[in-house]
């Protein structure tokens, strides 16, 4: 019962960062493969250039609050972004929420495997078909 909550609260911590972790990798390929920097400017709107904030910077739950638009200009956000993002959480909570408690460092070394194959993957299927 106890092994239950653990796995559970773990993966309830983990879920957020993963998603996190998805929304940073899906900056840094959008922006790399422009020559960008990955760090400044701070995040905005591609559209119109309006920097986001605080809360138009969580993962999924500002996509579906925005209604998968931008606030400022109505731009439609894709919705692979959110699907993405949501992914990532939970392939970094669902091996924690499973065997974390019992094997913490196998759980976390599965979550990372499939975050990374997950980002690479992406990262290749884009070289091959970059964006207009
Ligand atoms: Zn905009």
């Amino acid at each position: 019962m106890l092994d239950i909550a653990c796995n559970l609260l773990g993966a309830a911590l983990l879920l957020p960062l993963g998603m996190a972790l998805g929304s940073f990798f899906e900056l840094v390929l959008d922006r790399v493969p422009r020559g960008e920097s990955v760090l400044w400017p701070p995040s905005h709107c591609r559209a119109c250039g309006r920097r986001l904030t605080v809360d138009e910077l969580i993962p999924v739950v500002s996509y579906l609050a925005q209604h998968g638009r931008c606030r400022a200009c109505e731009t439609p956000i894709g919705a692979g972004v959110p699907v993405r993002e949501a992914w990532s959480g939970l392939v970094v909570a669902v091996p924690w929420a499973i065997i974390g408690c019992s094997h913490p460092g196998f759980a976390v070394v599965i979550g990372a495997v499939l975050l990374l194959a997950t980002w690479v993957t992406r990262a290749v299927r884009q070289i091959r078909r970059p964006r207009a």
